[in-house]
């Protein structure tokens, strides 16, 4: 039995149903749950050990729903910074095939230690290639040592181009070793019990890099173990093309075809989606990985959040990969939605003064998605809001940087409106990732010494 008192936060974000913002907050902590929350006169005076937050906001730890984690290996590739997404993939493919185990875990790390820092505790990855005797197993294994809590999504790629898929043959698997490996990740890792760190995914990549067959056997599967269902869809207009040509069908409407629709499927993207496809998604409980930042970078288009949010969507926020992004920066993921968001709001005439009601996001609705909207996507109902009996994860932000100045009448709001900031602490499950500033599990210059060694070997290979 361990406790942890965190007492005095200026303002205590708790996200719970009623959106509680409690003045000189804190909350109680015993073996990484929360056994009470309000204010700090009201909460227990001693502990095995206590964190006091003077002059820092405290918010409920950032969910992750959509990520690439090795790709932080090849950020900026010269020949795929002003490339759209098939040319983008076409590019990067080959160097990805190079990947070695090591080089899995060091990106691993690289990744998590950026999220970390930006306020994240839970983080799903989407690995979809597994060249040279790589694993799932050496991402799993090398997130552990991290502390934050993984949903690591089994990928999978079977349509090559021989076969009329994207990437190139030597990139993709066969469909049984795929299926096989998926069962055992499962059976070796899978935890569905509440503060469960580690939870398998199974996702085959694409439409466009996986056959129809794969798709349904991997929902079948996924469904007899109950663990949830992860892809791209609706990304681009390309895929939207290959689509009809390939299969006769739009994206979602293949996807219904491949028995791809429920509360246990979420989608990254969707940007190309219409009103009929969000009131699907809606009706069945389809979740979306919403990246902003990844969508204007490969000039994707701009996903109808706020439409999404009428129909009942439950939308989550990822940062996509570090190739496409180029950082793992949680709070700046949730700053380009609210922005990118207005930006379409502006875009299709919202009425931005007078009466009628200006559809504008809000900093607090943003921050909503990232919290308990990712929480839904990835079906955790431990997670996503600091109330009693949810796990202890959390982050809190120093009031006093320079970037915030000025804007501390709500301090909320100025957390998302200014420049991004880093996490003073990142606490998962009640234990210390990110300490006064710095990353406890991991050595710091020695990943990052690791990791552009990694990096300069597959480039220059
Ligand atoms: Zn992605």
């Amino acid at each position: 039995m361990s406790s942890l008192l965190v007492r005095h936060a200026s303002v205590l974000v708790s996200m719970d149903d009623h959106r509680r913002e409690i003045v000189d907050g804190g909350l109680f902590i015993r073996d990484g749950f929360i056994e009470q929350i309000g204010p700090t006169a009201g909460l227990p005076q001693t502990a095995d050990e206590i964190l006091d937050l003077s002059d820092h906001i405290l918010l409920p730890g950032l969910i992750n729903t959509h990520h690439h984690f090795y790709q932080t290996l090849t950020r900026v590739v010269p020949a795929a910074q002003d490339a759209n997404l098939f040319n983008w993939l076409k590019t990067l493919y080959p160097i990805w095939a190079r990947m070695r185990p090591e080089d899995i875990r060091i990106s691993t790390q690289t990744a998590l230690a950026e999220l970390a820092l930006s306020g994240c505790t839970t983080a799903s990855d989407h690995l979809y290639l597994f060249p040279n005797g790589s694993h799932l197993d050496d991402e799993i294994l090398a997130a552990h040592q991290v502390g934050l809590r993984l949903h690591a999504s089994r990928g999978s790629m079977s349509l090559g181009e021989s076969k009329g898929g994207l990437p190139p043959d030597s990139v993709v698997e066969d469909e049984d070793s795929i299926l096989k490996d998926s069962q055992r990740l499962i059976e070796t890792y899978h935890d569905p019990t509440p503060g469960s760190m580690t939870q398998i995914v199974l996702a085959p990549c694409s439409p466009f890099s996986v056959t129809g067959d794969l798709m349904r056997q991997s929902a079948a599967l996924a469904r007899q173990y109950g663990v949830n269902l992860h892809t791209h869809l609706a990304e681009t207009q390309d895929e939207e093309s290959f689509c009809l040509q390939k299969f006769g069908y739009k994206p979602v409407a293949y996807m219904e075809q491949v028995s791809w629709i429920g509360p246990d499927v979420w989608f990254a993207h969707s940007v190309h989606v219409n009103t009929e496809e969000m009131r699907l998604y809606g009706r069945t409980g389809c979740g979306v990985a919403h990246c902003p930042t990844s969508n204007m970078r490969l000039a994707s288009g701009i996903a109808p959040v706020m439409e999404m949010l009428k129909w009942g969507v439950k939308v989550g926020l990822g940062v996509d990969g570090s190739a496409s992004n180029d950082g793992s920066h949680m709070l700046e993921e949730v700053r380009q939605t609210m922005l990118l968001a207005r930006l379409n709001a502006g875009l299709h005439g919202a009425s931005l003064s007078g009466e009628a009601a200006p559809a504008l996001m809000t900093a607090r609705q943003a921050l909503e998605l990232a919290t308990r909207g990712g929480a839904a996507v990835l079906g955790r109902k431990d997670l996503g809001s600091l109330e009693v009996g949810k796990c202890a994860d959390f982050f809190a932000v120093r009031l006093n940087h320079l970037t915030l100045a000025g804007g501390l009448h709500d301090p909320v709001a100025a957390l998302i409106f200014c420049s991004p900031v880093h996490a003073e602490y990142t606490v998962v499950g009640g234990k210390f990732v990110v300490k006064e500033g710095k990353l406890v599990t991991l050595d710091r210059p020695r990943l990052i010494e690791q990791h552009n060694q990694a990096a300069k070997r597959l480039l220059n290979a």
